[in-house]
């Protein structure tokens, strides 16, 4: 049998280059007349076997294919189709070939996968399937979707693990497309996974979605072949990190912002007081009394102004450290509203405001710390007075209710803009003023005023319809159990000082030390001074003074060490001991205490406070 007839018009290149196929010829009739060696060994049939039989009967599968050869031209492109053979099982890839005398030449290879690496495979895939359901990280493969242009304007999800949902908050993902579940995704995801599948570059970044309202850490890579456009995306919800690195960068833009302010605060007043000094130096010489009056009062003020930045600052440092301790007792709320408004008097006079007090016509009794909680309600008046234009009006309203009392200071002042309504609260957080205007502070009284209450089991919230429409601020405390008995609870006012003492006064600041004992001298008192502890000590044991002021931090002798030795005079088991020192911490209290101390002032040391301990002794004998 010669296959030339057939064969001929086939080009012989074509076979050669297809070396490692079988090769059949067949006539008109579509029976065998030619197989090649390997077409035999593919069929695993004899030659014998396959010659002479038609087409058909040795791949029954080509029929619908081997019916539309007929219509075919020598030259037209080969049909290309793969099949599996019913009797072997396996898979061929043919190519099917008309000749010009009506038959053809059909070139098949063995396709079927080798069972033991389709086995491998599965494995290997289970396997990575197990990992990717096991992890943490969000998982899945999308298949992108693109444009005529290649860019990249969707993605379907062909898979994803149990955590994906966690991550995403989407649920039945699989087969859906991401605009469709969230059509407001941003195009930069579209865009970054076409250029992954497109170039086969994997790539990690973090990225926001707002759609879903979080932040992922992303690893995107390809997998498959490149014209599936398949990427694998491994990923990490990151939104709490991101928040935890805003709120970083916010707090340090507010502590930057605190320490610029802190500095212009603390350097307003130095002005004001170099020329009260120069005033007075001036003015010394002519005499002229009136003058030095004003310049002393306005340095008292500039002095007190600097006084309260850093008590506020010392404040908010302690409380924020977890160190300031409250003391409470059964108080009428009207004392401390009245004290409150005693010390938000100058700011609120200066500005000439109208305040109106409103108080329960019975007492409302709370178990406060009175200093603390008149603190807090000063602060919110002054408040009210700072952030009001001059003239306005300012309300204070106490309201008791079953088992609370609020205390609402409302002002028709600079009023607050809503997103700012629950910031103020925050350290350093000030509502920002056109750049023109002065600071008025240094944004820690509200975080004072809040951590108070709050001691206090209080709440406090800020209220505003918003800019110039005035401010409420509302302070909430629960009411004190039981009834009271009359008169029990109140502040005193510190009465006046009686009777003349002898006073020690010892500091190694040489102007501290003197200034004080002027003023001693000036309320008619007799003082000495020292300068270090051992001279402290001396000079006690010549005067034995009924008070003694003793700086702790100073040479030779500290304080608490001139205060030891004090203590062991015979006389000096009635005096009164006052450590005078720039620390007022728990800790040095505690030191100060056990050293032989009665009292404890933080400088600067106010002269009320001392004339109260003296005012609080015991009758004096010689006076
Ligand atoms: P500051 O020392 O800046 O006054 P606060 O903590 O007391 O600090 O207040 C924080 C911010 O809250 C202020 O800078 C101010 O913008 C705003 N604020 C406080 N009280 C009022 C009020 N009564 N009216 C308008 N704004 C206020």
């Amino acid at each position: 049998m010669n296959p030339a007839p057939a064969l001929a018009a086939f080009e012989a290149a074509e076979i050669l280059a297809h070396g490692s196929e079988g090769v059949i010829a067949c006539d008109k009739a579509q029976r065998v007349h030619y197989l090649n060696p390997v077409a035999e060994r593919a069929l695993g049939r004899p030659r014998e076997a396959l010659l002479n039989r038609p087409l058909l009967e040795i791949f029954p599968g080509l029929k619908s294919h081997l019916a539309s050869l007929p219509g075919m031209q020598p030259g037209d492109q080969a049909l290309e189709l793969e099949q599996q053979d019913a009797v072997s099982g396996r898979s061929f890839h043919h190519s099917l070939h008309p000749t010009s005398d009506g038959g053809l030449v059909m070139l098949f290879r063995d396709v079927t996968e080798p069972r033991g690496m389709a086995d491998a495979l599965s494995r290997s895939e289970e396997k990575y399937r197990d990992l990717f359901n096991a992890i943490d990280e969000g998982f899945c493969v999308i298949e992108v979707l693109v444009d005529e242009n290649g860019v990249g304007i969707d993605y379907r999800f062909l898979e994803v693990n149990p955590s994906f949902e966690r991550q995403t908050g989407l649920i039945d993902a699989v087969g859906k497309c991401m605009r469709e579940m969230v059509p407001t995704h941003e195009e930069h995801w579209f865009s970054i996974y076409a250029h992954v599948a497109a170039t086969g570059e994997s790539t990690r970044f973090e990225n926001r979605a707002q759609g879903l309202n979080r932040w992922y850490d992303v690893y995107a890579f390809r997998v498959g072949k490149p014209e599936d456009r398949h990427v694998a995306i491994l990923f990490n919800d990151i939104s709490q990190r991101k928040a935890a690195e805003e709120e970083r960068q916010e707090a340090d833009k507010r502590k930057d912002e605190f320490l610029a302010i802190l500095a212009h605060e603390l350097r307003n007043p130095l002005a004001p007081l170099r020329n009260g000094l120069e005033i007075l130096k001036l003015a010394g010489s002519t005499g002229d009394g009136e003058l030095l009056n004003r310049a002393c009062t306005m340095m008292e003020r500039q002095v007190s102004h600097m006084v309260s930045l850093v008590d506020d600052l010392l404040d908010a440092n302690r409380i924020s450290r977890g160190l300031i301790t409250i003391s409470r007792k059964r108080v009428d709320l009207a004392d401390i509203v009245r004290h409150s408004v005693e010390s938000a008097e100058h700011a609120i006079r200066q500005q000439e405001h109208e305040l109106t007090v409103q108080l329960p016509s019975r007492e409302v009794y709370v178990d406060a710390d009175a200093v603390r909680l008149t603190q807090a309600l000063t602060n919110l008046l002054v408040n009210a007075a700072k952030y009001t234009e001059p003239g306005g009006r300012i309300a204070l309203a106490v309201k008791r209710d079953d088992a609370t009392v609020s205390i609402a200071i409302t002002d028709n002042g600079a009023g607050i803009p809503p997103h700012m309504l629950n910031r103020i609260f925050d350290l350093f957080a000030q509502v920002e003023v056109a750049p023109h205007q002065p600071s008025r502070g240094l944004g820690i009284g509200l975080t004072i005023v809040k951590q108070l209450v709050e001691m206090h089991g209080g709440t406090v919230q800020a209220h505003s319809e918003g800019v110039g429409k005035g401010s409420r601020f509302t302070v909430t405390l629960p009411l004190s159990p039981e009834r009271r008995a009359p008169g029990e609870g109140t502040m005193d006012q510190a009465p006046r000082a009686r009777g003349h003492r002898r006073v020690l006064v010892a500091d190694d600041n040489r102007d501290a030390a003197e200034s004080l004992a002027t003023m001693f001298e000036l309320l008619g008192h007799q003082v000495a001074i020292a300068y270090d502890g051992e001279q402290a000590v001396a000079e006690a044991e010549r005067l034995q003074p009924e008070v003694l002021l003793l700086d702790l931090g100073m040479p030779r002798l500290d304080g608490l060490g001139a205060a030891r030795r004090i203590r062991e005079f015979p006389w000096a088991m009635t005096a009164v001991l006052i450590a005078t020192t720039g620390w007022g911490q728990e800790q040095d209290r505690l030191a100060s205490r056990t050293a032989g101390f009665d009292h404890h002032l933080v400088k600067p040391v106010a002269m009320s406070d001392l004339e109260k301990i003296i005012a609080e002794m015991p009758p004096a004998d010689a006076a």
